[in-house]
């Protein structure tokens, strides 16, 4: 599975790195150049060829660092495709995406336009817990504990599965459906605030490191590759030298640009 990232960050912003400029992006991770995993980060880091070949965008949930270039990306590929992107989610996510984005108020309602019988957006509503196959890849949403209805993904191809926490908070189900995978490669965890702010995570249902190390644990498998993502950049190097002394052996702070084949 090739999982190339496009935004990490659970904001935008440019932050000074140890290399010069980095700006950090909010998420999306394109997933064998034709699924999408959260919609933060995609119109303004591909070429119009890359967007042509999106065929699903998955959302952990609504808020609007994961949804913030959906209306960007249907601006560009309007009358450029053939066939409909579906924009896959459990059915709490699809109703929000309506009512408050394409509405034809804030954002034109691409699930009808160009043509009601054509439109440039399909829904495409995922059971909880069941696997859905999507792009050939085994799809497995799983609530998890954010301040909205939210899923973690387990994405499958063949016998490699990969895992994406989403925004969340203490949550259990996800980590022990991981741990029940054959076959698990990695695991993309959130990890938003700096320790010294845990009770802003508590309340705004985020992790911090030493929570991200917590949750990790559950899964029960030391030696997998962790790839921290969702810092907000203000606290980026805080929030990296506090995941630097996890003594998780396989963790790395996720970055823009990567592209992991796992
Ligand atoms: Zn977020
Ligand atoms: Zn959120």
């Amino acid at each position: 599975m090739n999982v190339r990232v496009l935004g990490c960050h659970g904001s935008g912003q440019l932050v000074s790195g140890e290399n010069g400029p980095v700006q950090c992006g909010t998420c999306g991770f394109l997933v064998n150049d034709q699924l999408l995993v959260d919609a933060g980060t995609v119109g303004s880091r591909l070429y119009l060829e890359e967007q042509r070949r999106i065929r699903v965008v998955l959302l952990t949930h609504a808020h609007f660092d994961h949804i913030r270039e959906l209306p960007t990306l249907a601006d560009n590929l309007v009358g450029e495709i053939q066939d409909p992107i579906v924009i896959a989610a459990i059915p709490e996510v699809l109703d929000e995406l309506h009512r408050h984005i394409f509405n034809g108020t804030v954002y034109p309602d691409f699930f009808r336009l160009p043509d009601p019988a054509k439109p440039l957006f399909v829904s495409r509503a995922l059971p909880p817990g069941q696997e859905t196959r999507l792009c050939g890849l085994g799809v497995t949403p799983i609530p998890v504990n954010h301040v909205v209805p939210t899923v973690g993904f387990l994405l499958r191809e063949e016998t490699s599965t990969v895992l994406f926490s989403g925004d969340t908070y203490h949550t259990d189900a996800l980590w022990q459906a991981a741990g029940e995978v054959d076959g698990l490669q990695a695991a993309f965890i959130e990890s938003s605030f700096p320790d010294e702010m845990a009770e802003l995570a508590r309340v705004a249902k985020h992790l911090t490191p030493a929570l991200l190390a917590e949750e990790f644990a559950k899964i029960a498998r030391p030696e997998l590759p962790v790839y921290a993502y969702h810092l907000k950049p203000r606290f980026r190097a805080q929030i990296r030298q506090e995941l630097g002394r996890l003594g998780i052996r396989h963790l790395t702070a996720l970055e823009e640009g990567q592209t992991l084949v796992l």
